[in-house]
Order: C-alpha cells, then sequence, then structure tokens
C-alpha cells in the first residue's frame, strides 16, 4: 500500500488547509521526501501532499482485501475493540435507533447494533466492502456529500475514516443534515494529533499523516467544527488500557527509551506504541 501513496505519479499538491481552506501554515515534519505535514492556524493538521483521483481509485480498490482485511490476528484485535466502541456508544442510544456508518468497510461494526435491534444503514466509497456489506445492510456505494439519503437518523458513525477526507467540512454538514434533532455523531478510532505520541514521535507516530491519511484532528478542533453546526460534545474518551492493543509497562518502556534518545539528542527509531491519548472518540449531539 506504501506504493501507492509515496509514488509521486499518484500525488498532488495541496494549496490550502482542507477544513478551513486558510493558505497559511507550518511545517511540523517531513513525511518523505518533498512532502510534508503542516498544521494550520485553524488547528488541523494536514499532509501538504494528497493522492489524485488516480491515486484514490487505486489505493481504495484492493483496500478491503489488501488493508483491512490483510492479517487475521489484526482482524481479531480490530472486533475487540468494535465491542470497546459500541458498549460506549450504545449507552447513549434510544431503543431500535437508526444507525448509518459512514465507511462501514465490510459491515462488521454495524452487525453489532444490529444485534441489539438498532436499524443499520451504511455507506462506503471502496467498491468491494461496499458489495459485501450492502449482503446484509441497505448500502449507498459512493462519496457521502453527494449520496441521496432521506434524513432521519439517530446516530451517524465515523470510525477510522476522518483522516482520509479530503474536504471533511462537506461531511460534517451532510451527517448533521441527516441527524434527527437530539441525534448523535460518533467519531471513533481517530488519531489524536494532539496526544503526547504524535508530539514526540512526529512521523514515527503509528498514525502519522501521509499523502492518504491526509488529515488529521485534535478533540478541540472537531468541537469547533461540530459547534458551527449546532452540534456539541457530550462524551469524549481516549481508549488505551481497555483496548487489545495495551500492554502497559513495554509501551511505557518503549516511550521512555524515545525520551532518553531526544534528550541525549539521538534520533528516535521506533515507531509509538499504543499510548494514553493517541485514539481519541468523541460523541456530538445535534442541539434539539
Ligand atoms: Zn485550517
Amino acid at each position: 500500500m506504501n506504493t501507492v501513496y509515496l509514488n509521486p505519479r499518484y500525488l498532488e499538491k495541496v494549496p490550502a488547509c482542507p477544513v478551513c481552506e486558510s493558505v497559511g501554515r507550518e511545517t511540523v515534519y517531513a513525511v518523505t521526501q518533498g512532502v510534508n505535514a503542516v498544521r494550520c492556524g485553524c488547528g488541523v493538521f494536514y499532509c501538504d501532499h494528497c493522492l489524485t483521483e488516480e491515486g484514490l481509485t487505486a489505493y481504495w480498490k484492493d483496500y478491503l482485501t489488501d488493508e483491512h482485511n490483510a492479517d487475521e490476528e489484526e482482524r481479531a484485535l480490530r472486533r475487540r475493540m468494535y465491542l470497546v466502541d459500541f458498549d460506549y456508544i450504545s449507552r447513549f442510544l434510544p431503543d431500535k435507533a437508526r444507525v448509518l456508518d459512514v465507511g462501514c468497510a465490510d459491515g462488521l461494526f454495524l452487525d453489532l447494533f444490529a444485534a441489539r435491534g438498532h436499524v443499520c444503514r451504511g455507506v462506503e466509497f471502496g467498491q468491494s466492502a461496499a458489495r459485501e456489506a450492502a449482503q446484509k445492510y441497505p448500502v449507498w456505494e459512493g462519496y457521502f456529500p453527494e449520496l441521496d439519503i432521506d434524513p432521519g437518523y439517530d446516530l451517524i458513525i465515523f470510525r477510522g475514516v476522518l483522516q482520509y477526507l479530503r474536504k471533511p467540512r462537506l461531511f460534517f454538514q451532510k451527517a448533521v443534515s441527516l441527524l434527527d434533532a437530539g441525534g448523535f455523531v460518533f467519531i471513533t478510532a481517530q488519531p489524536n494529533m494532539h496526544s503526547f505520541c504524535h508530539g514526540l514521535y512526529q512521523n514515527l507516530f503509528k498514525f502519522h499523516l501521509t499523502p492518504c491519511d491526509c488529515v488529521g484532528f485534535s478533540p478541540q478542533s472537531l468541537a469547533g467544527e461540530f459547534s458551527r453546526l449546532g452540534c456539541f460534545l457530550v462524551g469524549e474518551r481516549f481508549f488505551y488500557e481497555e483496548t487489545p492493543y495495551a500492554k502497559p509497562e513495554k509501551d511505557i518502556a518503549t516511550v521512555h527509551e524515545a525520551l532518553r534518545r531526544k534528550a541525549s539528542g539521538g534520533v528516535i527509531e521506533e515507531v509509538s506504541p499504543p499510548f494514553w491519548g493517541n485514539m481519541m472518540t468523541l460523541i456530538f449531539r445535534k442541539q434539539s
């Protein structure tokens, strides 16, 4: 997959912030030669290059088989993570909630909602994933902001998808327009650009910016985006110890070693471990 998003043939320059469209920015670190992670004054981080249409198609065409389901062990861990996420959001939901998962992949996360009697729908950009999910739920295949979807949802899910969006505000506006008053937007499995590890590890942060994972948020930047749309933060978690990825003693030792290297003027060589604050889970509620 690296070959697609680091191949210059598939890259184009990003002239302005994908969120607020401001051109002012400061370079934070180099992703690869000639490609930088930058920070906008609005608080959003983004990559100054992104994939072209052709690159995006190449990346997503085989995403489900190449990346999402690449490793059986990874897949098992992700299923356990789905349970952690579901356990949290399900406390907010009414019975028979109408749920839309934007970026539903093969529909496995939706399965947990369906098993509790919620009414499930999906949106998916990747063709093979969309077809797999469509065997279980009504699924719209394509670009979410342009899809013709009737409103009336209690919950809209963005699980691990916001980092790929070229025009995030179009997605946020569409989501809020589909929600009933009092409905929820659930953002989870989302890298936190204000995390301790992103600051320390930079391009070795496991979820660092790339031309594919091209935009990065923090709790503050997302709260700002949703408050513009009349939605307010009602839940916030940074899952770590409850996840199947956490090995606190080992992870602390790894971060300690990185800090020691940095303090002595050396270079950090290892990728960041799972850690407190790396990933954020946010729940916004549309004003009644
Ligand atoms: Zn901006």
